[in-house]
């Protein structure tokens, strides 16, 4: 058992594909659902005497991704062999980078990065049952097609402390290299996958605890559950007295259990060295120019161009800067009723949002349309705040046109003083006791009537109208 709290500390490293016309030293095409070992050639089958070329693309690419990140470029930089032995790995070795990465250090959001670099994809292997057996064994075949794709590996400093907070950060940066145009980032498809380092330590420390590494989680909700099972596992653990052994594990989103994959003993030496087939890169001022140019609005100057042009909240100009489908969602819900003020529209994606749980709101049953009229009716007073809520649960539930609904049910709001006087006066008479002491200047009761007042109403009154009515019949100034 230990008093001291703990805190989690996580870092990630993120493979992103990058979507070049051809693979990272050949001139393959990228494949992508082809027929198995199509796009292939001596160079990315590992062929011995085949001569790797860097592709000029993928260091244009790895440059933009340098400069949104904010990272200091390299002038020169080179290629490593990193060797280990897999059946998805033909030469013995992956070409990366070692010491001279393409960019160094850097920041997105709140997170510091380590670095940038540049490397090559392993193929893909198949598993067992894919293409029948060998006489009793499983049999794994490869496909070739994904080895050398180029990939930019950015690693970030240990600096999140939750898994929410890392999921969020994932989406600023997945949205960053959305917007950069510079992958697919799917992460489904394994066009963007991220490993996640994690330890505990005693709030208050600086020092490190020891680390695991939870390997390939492709989606965002996986990522946020298996940092959180992992916290929970090492805080089990630790507080049992017990230590962290170093390891790097696999998340089964399926049963929530975490496995070791490898320990740190059977940790790989990858015995690095320069690629002798690759001169170094040297980054000219012409290169450097051509991927600034290409820069295009990135989430953060989104962000200020929400809170400055459209007068966003700070929080929405963010959740939507942050989360580029979100934001194109949003967008649209503005578009389709130009009178509605960008806020209002905001705050009914952020209520919709709410209550989609994993669900995004552009996969929703809630069209941007359906928003915007569920919130032009509200503006127009012709539904209340709390029948538009209700309404809003129907449209995720089943989808639909807000008017209708709001014909269907007859919740339009009871308008005026007309119709709600009598229902107010109906409720101050069914509670003298109440009325009584509201009439003595005592407030507290009023909630107890607009309750009446909107079961008699079921919803459809103004929780102001009801109390200025309440206020006038009673003589309350
Ligand atoms: P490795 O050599 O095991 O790959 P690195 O030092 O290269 O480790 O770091 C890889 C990633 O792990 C980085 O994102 C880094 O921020 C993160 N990291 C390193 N040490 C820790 C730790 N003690 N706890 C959590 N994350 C860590
Ligand atoms: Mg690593
Ligand atoms: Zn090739």
């Amino acid at each position: 058992m230990t008093e001291v709290d703990l805190e989690p500390v996580i870092g990630l490293e993120i493979h992103v594909q990058l979507r070049t016309a051809t693979k990272m030293f050949c001139g393959c095409a990228l494949g992508f659902g082809e027929p198995p070992n199509t796009r292939t050639c001596p160079v990315c089958l590992g062929l011995p005497g085949a001569l790797p070329v860097a592709n000029a693309e993928a260091i244009h690419y790895g440059l933009m991704i340098g400069m949104a990140l904010e990272s200091t470029l390299a002038s020169v930089s080179t290629f490593h062999r990193k060797n280990y032995f897999y059946p998805d790995l033909p030469k013995g070795y992956q070409i990366s980078q070692f010491d001279l990465p393409l960019c160094s250090g850097g920041r997105l959001g709140e997170v510091n990065i380590h670095r940038v670099h540049l490397e090559e994809d392993a193929a893909k292997l198949n598993h067992a049952g894919a293409s029948g057996r060998i006489e009793g064994a499983d049999s794994s075949i490869v496909d070739f097609n994904r080895g050398g794709t180029p990939l930019a590996e950015i690693v970030t400093e240990p600096e999140l402390r939750s898994a929410e907070q890392a999921g969020e950060w994932l989406r600023l940066l997945r949205t960053t290299l959305r917007t950069l145009g510079v992958s697919d980032v799917n992460m489904e498809e394994g066009s963007l996958r991220c490993d996640a380092n994690i330890s505990l330590r005693p709030v208050g420390s600086e020092q490190l605890g020891t680390k695991t590494e939870l390997k390939n989680m492709n989606s965002f909700r996986f990522i946020e559950r298996g940092i959180r099972a992992e916290v929970e596992r090492q805080r089990a653990l630790i507080e049992a007295g017990e230590s962290v052994t170093q390891e790097t594990l696999h998340f089964d989103p399926k049963s929530e259990s975490i496995t070791s994959l490898r320990s740190k003993e059977e940790a790989h030496d990858y015995r690095y060295f320069p690629e002798p087939d690759l001169p170094p890169i040297v980054i000219t001022e012409a290169m450097l120019e051509r991927a600034k140019a290409a820069l295009p609005e990135l989430p953060q100057a989104r962000e200020q161009r929400y809170i400055e042009h459209l007068s966003l909240s700070p929080e929405s100009a963010r959740l939507f800067a942050w989360r580029a489908e979100l934001a194109e969602y949003f967008d649209s819900v503005c578009a389709s009723a130009e009178s509605l003020k960008p806020q209002i529209a905001a705050n009914w994606v952020t209520e919709l949002q709410g209550r989609l749980g994993d669900q995004e709101a552009e996969d929703s049953k809630v069209s941007p349309a359906a928003l915007s009229q569920l919130a032009s009716l509200v503006e127009a007073s012709t539904i209340t705040q709390g029948s538009a809520k209700q309404i809003l649960d129907e449209l995720v539930a089943n989808g639909g046109e807000p008017s209708e609904i709001v014909a269907a049910q007859g919740l339009e709001a009871v308008g005026g003083a007309d119709e709600l006087a009598p229902i107010v006066a109906a409720a101050l008479e069914a509670n003298p006791e109440l009325t009584a002491r509201l009439r003595e200047g005592d407030m507290k009761p009023i909630g107890v009537i607009i309750g009446e007042v909107m079961k008699e109403t079921r919803g459809r009154a103004d929780g102001k109208e009801v109390t200025a009515l309440v206020r006038e019949q009673l003589g309350l100034s």
